[in-house]
């Protein structure tokens, strides 16, 4: 049992600390923010994640997790330190990482013995040499420490599944007392016969940007397909299913939509975007992807301001799903905020829904109206637009919507609903390079 302490206690940090305290480790995860510790210490979880209060209570009863926003008394009682603060875009495109500075002193003035200091947060390939050197700059009394690079691969919304059962674990350190300490952390997967991989530090910062912005060049290149797709009649869906029928390209990532959005892609590929050309070898297929997705987004407005004859001036719209994707109450760059934001712009009146997600985005747009179901937020809307594919939207009623609506008008940005449907109800619709047909 390792006695283990997670900095930075968002998405993932929680899910990960809570993770790795299931594994039967002594957990403790820290933040600055007093108010997230609050709700934690009160049996509450300040996101929305399938099965993580579940897993949270588990391990809290059995005594192996619990939260403080004491960081420094943290960093002191644990072997290891995980590092998991966000690393926002900065305005030039580059990583932020100031929080990861700041912890990295804080971990510096309180080593008090042997640690490893372990990255998970996502950082520009060289933050390791970077941190290693705060942390020794005011580690005064000299004591070891290593570092070591630990990438999360999680994916928000099926977050718990994929930390417990991951593809694979990524370890880059650069000596063997670390590796094996960090082997230990994750015995249980590694019986469970999961694949480490150990690499060099450098090499692990580099997968988590290489795999990522792989990911977000694979949406943009189908959403170009869907694109060509609709100007030549040919059905994107049947496309993308025989693309990924084919074993070298696999069938993930391959559905077209409004553009990715997200607090990993749209940062991380401008991230990688930037370091590559900071160091002379401009990624042309990355910025391609960062183009065509912003470009996505346009033309997703686009497509409904030609449903609405033209644009949305004292038109109401409605906006069905708010969060990036399902399962998940994050809105960070989520394509749902440009849609809104041009709707307002045009002088059109927003009624929005999403089932976990409404409350997210009154951060951002306080005005517009928000409902508690999908019926209430489409009565007397001018158009529809499914902006998230959420279980509820798929199989609402369209003849119910038809009712409720001022006028059958739909956008489908997630290719959810049934094309045959619409038609026989008399939509006037659009969805992304699905045309006309009739399938599913
Ligand atoms: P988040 O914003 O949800 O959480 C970050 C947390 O760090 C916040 O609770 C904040 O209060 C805390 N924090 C900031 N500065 C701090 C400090 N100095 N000391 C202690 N706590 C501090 O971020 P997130 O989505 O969990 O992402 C964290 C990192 O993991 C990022 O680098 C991200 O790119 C990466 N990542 C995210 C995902 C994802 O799906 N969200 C997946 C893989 C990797």
């Amino acid at each position: 049992m390792k006695k283990i302490t997670f900095i930075g206690t968002g998405y993932v940090g929680l899910v990960s600390g809570t993770g790795i305290s299931d594994f039967g480790h002594k957990v403790i995860c820290a933040d600055i923010s007093k108010e997230k510790i609050q709700l934690l210490k009160n049996g509450h979880i300040p996101i929305y994640e399938p099965g993580l209060i579940e897993l949270i209570k588990r391990n809290v009863d059995a005594g192996r997790l619990s939260f403080t926003s004491n960081v420094q008394k943290a960093i002191e009682q644990s072997d290891i330190i995980f590092i998991a603060v966000g690393t926002p875009q900065r305005e030039d495109g580059a990583a932020d990482i100031s929080a990861i500075e700041s912890v990295a002193e804080n971990i510096g003035k309180n080593l008090n013995k042997y640690k490893v200091i372990c990255t998970k947060s996502t950082v520009p390939v060289g933050t390791g040499a970077l941190v290693k050197n705060i942390i020794n700059k005011h580690n005064h009394k000299n004591i070891s420490f290593d570092y070591v690079s630990n990438p999360e691969f999680l994916r928000e919304g099926s977050a718990i599944k994929d930390f417990l059962w991951p593809d694979r674990i990524v370890i880059g350190s650069d000596n063997k007392r670390s590796s094996d300490i960090m082997k230990e952390v994750y015995d249980p997967l590694y019986i469970n016969d999961k694949p480490i991989l150990n690499t060099s530090i450098i090499t692990a910062e580099m997968i988590k940007y290489a795999a990522n912005a792989f990911l977000a060049l694979k949406i943009s290149y189908i959403n170009e397909v869907a694109n060509l797709c609709e100007v030549l009649g040919a059905n994107v869906q049947d496309v993308s299913k025989a693309m990924g029928q084919d074993g070298r390209i696999s069938p993930k990532f391959l559905h077209p939509g409004p553009g990715y959005g997200g607090s990993c892609f749209p940062k991380d590929t401008r991230a990688f975007a930037t370091l590559s050309r900071e160091n002379g070898q401009k990624m042309q297929t990355i910025e391609a992807a960062i183009k065509a997705n912003q470009y996505q987004k346009i033309r997703m407005v686009k497509k409904l301001k030609n449903l609405t004859g033209g644009d949305f001036s004292q038109k109401t719209i409605s906006i069905l799903g708010l969060s990036f994707k399902p399962n998940t109450d994050d809105i960070r760059d989520s394509a749902s905020i440009d849609m809104i934001s041009a709707i307002n712009d045009d002088g059109g009146f927003v009624r929005a829904y999403d089932p976990i997600a409404n409350k997210s985005m009154k951060g951002i747009f306080e005005h517009i109206k928000y409902f508690e179901s999908w019926e209430e937020a489409c009565k007397d809307a001018d158009a529809v637009a499914i902006m998230t594919e959420w279980n509820e939207f798929r199989s609402m009623s369209i003849k119910k919507l038809k009712l409720l609506m001022n006028k059958p008008v739909l956008l489908d940005t997630r290719n959810i609903i049934n094309v045959k449907k619409l038609k026989e109800n008399d939509f006037n619709y659009d969805n992304v390079g699905r045309g006309d047909n009739d399938d599913n």
